[in-house]
């Protein structure tokens, strides 16, 4: 979705006219949000979701919001722990009013859900306060990024945001049983208790970090899903794990000399920072229609890929794939539909070429480039093109909103191949002869595969 999005060709009273809006939205800014969080009814696009996800979050909220309430009502409210709350609150808000567009632009490069950092308040939390406030607290931060951080960036529904605070309030009960479990209820305690209470804060810790890991699994589950893509990369859950050992020292912080405390937001500050560089390190490799690896990222890589091959003679394909006819699924189906249909054959080059570690690529518009390491021979590589033929004329894609749905059927691709180091000993060469061959495949009737070998 294209934000803030104004016509090119505007007039000076247009032009006024939009400046006055701009105006009005920052003056209703927050209106807006808590709008676009809550009241939009396309935010709650549950019904899209699997009765699966649909049945887990709401279960979770359920359980989340009942075991709160009773737990608030059964905690006596201790001055010292409403202050600690309230302290906890404030230097959260404090830290991300302070990387608000750190955040934002991390949420926007991301598109999803991503390791914010929160745990260094909330984790802290879990150490000082009853479990009901740590609870409170987790609500308090996750609504105040929803409404100043991730506010209008539409990418990730408001019912998922909800799902993802009740799931971190779960973590928490689940971290803060297992200090109560061991005899170690708060900081102040293991301060008193040495090295066991140490070992409590440390297996607290754990908990939560697998607790977390293991909540979120439900709603991130499908079919083919890597581990990565079910746990995060080692990056992430690095992050995570440093966020934790903030929080310990935090609270450490909190619970001896509170002043100190505030020692922990430059860190903080930087490792958001450097959080947002190796997203955008990321995304610099990435196409952000399919996900798939961009010009850059697929040239890299193919580099990479051919020097390696050298040095142990090896062998290795290459696929250039173009959408048949794609021009007719735009001007039938229109442009959105048209891009998803992109990001479903995207999926389906991936799936067919999965267990080869193989790389796949989108050089712009409906053409993707497939390299195919280990693969020793002609045949293999016109098997696997074959693959990938047949899975796309296969295809059945949805396009449109209910009640107006309609599929597409029909898809299918020429490709065409070439193999290192028969058709080239360079990258470009490679392509150059792969695209020849796919321009045969086109010119003899499209939705085939042509071998370069085989036009010699
Ligand atoms: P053929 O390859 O079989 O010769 O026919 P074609 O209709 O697929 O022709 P060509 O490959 O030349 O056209 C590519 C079309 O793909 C033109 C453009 O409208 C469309 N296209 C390119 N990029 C995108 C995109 O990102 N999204 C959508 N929806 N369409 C795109
Ligand atoms: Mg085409
Ligand atoms: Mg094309």
């Amino acid at each position: 979705m294209v934000l803030g999005s104004t016509s090119h060709s505007g007039t000076h009273d247009e032009h006024t006219n939009v400046m006055i809006m701009r105006k009005k939205t920052s003056s209703r800014a927050l209106a807006a949000s808590v709008r676009d969080t809550i009241v939009s009814p396309r935010r709650w696009a549950l019904s899209a979701q699997s009765a699966r996800v649909v049945a887990y979050s709401l279960g979770i909220e359920a359980v989340a919001l009942v075991l709160t309430g009773y737990l608030l009502a059964t905690t006596p409210p201790r001055v010292g722990a409403v202050v600690m709350l309230g302290v906890l609150i404030a230097m959260a808000v404090l830290q991300a009013e302070l990387n608000r567009q750190v955040e934002r632009t991390r949420r926007r490069v991301s598109g999803m859900a991503h390791i914010n950092m929160t745990s260094v308040w909330i984790f802290a939390g879990v150490l000082l306060l009853p479990a009901a406030f740590a609870a409170v607290l987790t609500m308090v931060l996750y609504l105040h990024l929803a409404l100043r951080s991730w506010y209008r960036l539409h990418r990730v529904p408001a019912w998922r945001t909800i799902s993802n605070t009740s799931i971190l309030v779960m973590t928490c009960y689940a971290s803060k049983s297992v200090l109560v479990g061991t005899g170690v209820e708060d900081i102040h305690v293991a301060i008193a208790r040495g090295w066991a209470g140490a070992a409590a804060v440390v297996a607290a810790l754990l908990t939560h970090f697998v607790v977390n890991a293991i909540l979120v699994l439900p709603a991130r589950a499908r079919p083919g899903r890597t581990l990565t893509e079910l746990f995060g990369g080692w990056a992430d859950n690095g992050l995570e794990v440093a966020t934790l050992c903030l929080a310990v020292l935090n609270a450490l912080a909190l619970a001896t000399l509170p002043g100190l405390a505030l020692l922990v937001l430059p860190p903080l500050l930087i490792l958001q920072r450097a959080a947002l560089v190796k997203q955008l390190e990321q995304a610099a490799i990435r196409d952000d229609k399919t996900g798939l690896l961009n010009t850059t990222g697929w040239h890299e890589l193919a580099e990479r890929t051919l020097i390696e091959a050298e040095q142990v003679r090896a062998t290795f394909g290459l696929l250039m794939i173009d959408l048949d006819h794609f021009k007719r699924i735009n001007d039938t189906y229109g442009h959105l539909a048209g891009d998803t249909v992109l990001r479903k054959v995207a999926d389906t080059i991936t799936s067919a070429v999965r267990g080869h570690n193989d790389a796949v690529g989108r050089f712009g518009g409906e053409e993707f480039v497939v390299l195919l390491p280990d693969v020793a021979t002609q045949h293999d590589v016109g098997a696997i093109a074959e693959r990938i033929r047949h899975a796309i004329t296969t295809l059945a894609v949805d396009v449109g909103e209910q009640p107006a749905v309609q599929t597409i059927t029909g898809l299918s691709a020429s490709i065409g191949a070439a193999m290192y180091p028969s058709a080239g000993t360079a990258v470009q060469r490679l392509i150059d002869a792969a695209d020849t061959a796919l321009y045969h495949a086109k010119a003899n009737g499209r939705n085939r595969i042509v071998h370069i070998a085989d036009l010699a």
